[in-house]
């Protein structure tokens, strides 16, 4: 591995390739919850089910909370994650570290297009969070 990749700023194409990535891999994840919930709800709700893409609808279907609650669970934070990262790439700052500033490494964002925090802030946070979970 190549450790003296450079930090830099992302080109056009990039972030395309990036963007692509993360909205497949955010439809992959909603067709996850949207399996999760038919098979707890019931056929009967499956139309509804359908028209399920982002958390917003699932406030309007009106499903039963708790179930809800169940079937994003595991998939919550990474859907936060893109969210956020979306949101970063319509402002044009995409691509930089949310935690110290400085560019996170494309070859971080390919194995982790939601990712919003480099690497060595990724895992300061995750030792803080443990350390005040304790
Ligand atoms: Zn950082």
């Amino acid at each position: 591995m190549d450790m003296t990749e450079e930090r830099r700023q992302l080109t056009v194409e990039e972030i395309h390739e990036l963007r692509e990535k993360l909205l497949k891999r955010r439809e992959e994840l909603w067709e996850e919850v949207r399996e999760t919930l038919t098979s707890r709800l019931g056929p009967e709700y499956r139309d509804v089910i359908q028209t399920v893409r982002e958390e917003e609808d699932l406030a309007q279907a009106d499903l039963q909370e708790d179930i809800v609650i169940e079937a994003l669970k595991s998939r919550k934070a990474e859907l936060e994650d893109m969210a956020k990262a979306l949101w970063l790439m319509d402002r044009g700052e995409y691509g930089k570290c949310q935690g110290c500033g400085r560019w996170i490494r494309f070859k971080r964002l390919q194995a982790r297009p939601s990712a919003i925090y480099c690497l060595n802030c990724e895992e300061k946070r995750e030792r803080e969070g443990r350390a005040a979970a304790e």
